[in-house]
């Protein structure tokens, strides 16, 4: 337990730095730690908004000289609960990128979402292996792995690393990567927490200008048959090519697109990094499945990324779940159906199963920490109306997690799962002796354990 913090206490890294530091009550405060799921509310005791790895340092300081734990936040899109003591550093500020179009790197900053690596890369025909939502923090998804629409064709996004800076426990800005501090390095691809505060890092970036791309809905009566159509031919898929299925239940109210308003729909998402040709050629049995409602599968500028899913821009209150399975089959899909269909009852926005495989399952020459590589799909379901949140969404997951319980992976990825939400799934999410590996790389980078990494 730190000391209570007061006005004095603060002045001294007040003035050493050059962010502001917010202390609870502070004007700015709830704004500058704010989350992506406006449900959860940050309240700490402290807040340092660094803009600079000089900042971090002091941060960390202050933190250890009053016994403060630490937590790290860029965009508050991985926020699962509130955090309600200690000191959060929020990275926002410290927006640096730079491309080096020969050596194909990107250096981001570790305040960057995707979108301006995204736009800054294509400049010279590169992009970065994204997540599905771009306006994530670049920086803190990696650190989980990193599951995106290029999945199949590019693996975790943790895999395309080269290296970070990171300011350790005790203050020091040190250099992980392949040669310095190698074991580090391994941690932060896909070990998440608990080890020291990136500023920054640097990403191999790929040479890619178009993809055949996009999502297509069905609804009505094709809902069905296009589902059973989408498991077949997924499992047929080549490695090359990335798919994901999402049923959405969209309530009748300004917001969504008007033909998606008050509908039941299935959208297939579907990404191609090559020839449009053979996306073509590959999507067809899609659009014969079912009749299509709406298509939006065609050629895009690889910029267009975040329009494959369409993840909503603002948050909104959310009940998430996120289960990784090792197989999805039509016997699989009968029984989710059935929890979800029109008149089920069923309380989530949003079904989503996304294909795995491929790329994913291929670690690097050097390993990584990111769990989830022997997993087949990940399935997560969305509640948006805080009315259900406590007991129909969780109880409705339980179901659906009942009719796959044959196939749920023993081990999961820390960007799907409740991860620090709850003890049994926190040790899920790395294969155990990943798990106890990390453990020890966070003992020996952070021994007073100032950045507490644990269920809450
Ligand atoms: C709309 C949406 C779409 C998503 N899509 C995908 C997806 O396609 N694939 C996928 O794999 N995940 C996805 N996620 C999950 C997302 O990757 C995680 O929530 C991720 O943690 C978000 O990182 P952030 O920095 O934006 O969020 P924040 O809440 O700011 O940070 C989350 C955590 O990352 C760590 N962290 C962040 N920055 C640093 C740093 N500089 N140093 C050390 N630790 C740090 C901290 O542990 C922090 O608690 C999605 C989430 C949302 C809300």
């Amino acid at each position: 337990m730190g000391k209570s913090l007061t006005e004095e206490s603060v002045a001294p890294v007040r003035d050493a730095i050059g962010g502001t530091v917010y202390l609870r009550g502070d004007e700015g405060l709830a704004a500058e730690v704010a989350c992506f799921n406006p449900a959860i509310r940050h309240d700490p005791e402290v807040v340092v908004a660094v803009a600079s790895e000089a900042d971090v340092a002091e941060a960390l300081r202050f933190a250890r000289e009053n016994g403060l734990g630490v937590r790290i936040q860029a965009t508050g899109h991985g926020s699962e609960t509130p955090i309600t003591d200690g000191l959060i550093i929020s990275t926002r500020a410290l927006d640096s990128l730079e491309i080096d179009p020969d050596a194909r790197l990107a250096r981001i900053g570790a305040g960057v979402r995707w979108a301006p690596v995204i736009a800054a890369a294509a400049e010279f025909g590169l992009a970065p292996i994204t997540g599905s939502s771009t306006s994530v923090g670049a920086v803190g998804y990696t650190l989980g792995g990193g599951l995106g629409p290029l999945a199949r064709s590019h693996g975790f996004t943790a895999d395309w690393v080269r290296g970070f800076r990171v300011v350790t426990a005790d203050g020091e800005l040190v250099t992980a990567d392949d040669t310095t501090n190698p074991e580090l390095f391994w941690a932060l691809r896909g070990g998440k927490g608990g080890l020291g505060v990136v500023t920054e890092m640097t990403l191999e970036l790929v040479p890619l200008r178009t993809l055949y791309a996009g999502s297509v809905f069905f609804e009505g009566d094709a809902v069905e048959p296009a589902f059973q159509a989408w498991i077949d031919w997924s499992a047929a898929l080549p490695d090359e090519a990335t798919t994901s299925a999402v049923f959405l239940q969209i309530p009748d109210m300004e917001g969504p697109p008007p033909p998606l308003r008050g509908r039941f729909v299935f959208s297939v998402r579907f990404a191609y990094p090559g020839a449009a040709a053979e996306g073509e050629r590959l999507f067809a049995p899609v659009r014969a499945a079912a009749p299509v409602y709406l298509d939006f599968v065609g050629e895009m500028p690889a910029t267009a990324v975040a329009t494959i899913h369409n993840d909503p821009e603002q948050g909104a209150p959310s009940w998430i779940r996120g289960l990784m399975l090792d197989s999805f089959d039509q016997q699989a899909g009968d029984a989710l159906f059935d929890l979800i269909k029109p008149g089920s009852d069923s309380p989530f926005l949003a079904v989503e199963i996304r294909q795995l495989g491929g790329a994913t399952t291929r670690d690097t020459a050097d390993g990584t920490a990111v769990g989830g590589r022997d997993s087949t799909h990940t399935l997560s379901t969305l509640a948006a109306d805080p009315g259900t949140f406590a007991e129909l969404a969780p109880a409705r997951a339980a179901q659906i997690a009942e009719v796959v319980s044959d196939r749920i992976s023993t081990v999961t990825n820390v960007n799907w799962s409740a991860g620090l939400a709850d003890k049994a799934a926190f040790e899920k999410t790395w294969p155990p002796a990943v798990f106890d590996r990390l453990a020890r790389v966070r003992s020996d980078w952070d021994p007073q354990g100032v950045f507490p990494f644990e269920p809450r």
